[in-house]
């Protein structure tokens, strides 16, 4: 039976809400899995949307427009009346939520990949929400620990294997796409999502940060050297989470100069740069 997309919209709003009542912040998405609401600043190149995250008070911002406030999705909703879908944002109080994105399109077979590390790391993974995407892959929901960021990582972790942490987000169960339909694996969708084991934890966090006597900060220069070595479409994110290690490691302010000079070598613009290490500080807790 086909869907019509205005079906398709309440279907979504509903998934949405229900997740919001489980405390998931959700944005509403397009066909595209990418988010309905264009930026508002599209048209104005000096304004981009990373110096923005909602500031200004209008929608658009993608994740950063997520929320657990059943008027303001309704608002978001109204406000993207092509949506078909939703979007769950990770990394967010209070199931800091991180996916574990097994994907059927790679090579190898990413879900003996996740066992082979399971094997040698000693963790298992608890019973949890498992969504099936259109494609057949797979996304297992765990919930990581208050004051870590989790970054987003494509297979990293091993080949097939993307990891949505802070400022990414999961397509939401119910959702409809380009592809298909994405829905909850049969027994899985009553479940809380599960504390992620501390030894898979430990491998999606970056290196931790040593210090070195007298400021000088030797994991500061990895981080540095983190940021210089991102492709283009990383640049942001790459900044975004070594400043996040920065500022967790206290050492953000001695490395503010630093990594802005790695970002601009990278291409990315002073302003531009500030303004994402500035939000990894707020993300972290600290001004500035
Ligand atoms: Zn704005």
């Amino acid at each position: 039976m086909a869907t019509t997309d205005r079906q398709a919209t309440t279907l979504a709003l509903a998934h949405a809400l229900s997740a919001a009542e489980r405390g998931l912040a959700v944005i509403p998405l397009a066909r595209t899995k990418l988010p309905a609401l264009r930026s508002p600043h599209r048209d104005a190149p000096a304004l981009q949307p990373f110096t923005c995250h909602g500031e200004c008070g209008r929608f658009g911002h993608g994740v950063h427009d997520a929320s657990t406030d059943p008027a303001r999705i309704r608002a978001l909703f109204a406000a993207a009346p092509w949506a078909t879908g939703y979007g769950i944002a990770c990394g967010l109080p209070p199931h800091y939520l991180i996916g574990v994105d097994l994907d059927t399109k790679s090579e190898t077979d990413s879900s003996a990949a996740l066992r082979e590390l399971a094997l040698r790391h000693l963790f298992t993974i608890p019973p949890t929400v498992v969504v099936v995407t259109p494609s057949g892959g797979r996304h297992l929901w765990l919930t990581g620990p208050p004051g870590h960021v989790v970054p987003n990582s494509a297979g990293r972790l091993a080949p097939g294997i993307d990891i949505r942490g802070a400022g990414g987000y999961l397509v939401g169960p119910g959702s409809r796409t380009r592809h298909g339909a994405y829905t909850t694996a049969p027994g899985t969708s009553h479940l809380p999502p599960a504390a992620c084991p501390p030894a898979l934890l430990r491998l999606l966090l970056p290196p931790p940060v040593r210090r070195t006597g007298g400021g000088t900060v030797a994991g500061g220069r990895g981080l540095v050297q983190f940021v210089l070595t991102a492709h283009e479409g990383q640049r942001n994110t790459r900044l975004f989470w070594a400043a996040c290690r920065a500022y967790e490691n206290g050492i953000g302010p001695e490395l503010l100069a630093p990594l802005l000079e790695a970002a601009r070598t990278t291409g990315l613009t002073e302003h531009e740069a500030r303004a994402t290490i500035a939000s990894a500080a707020r993300m972290t807790g600290h001004r500035p």
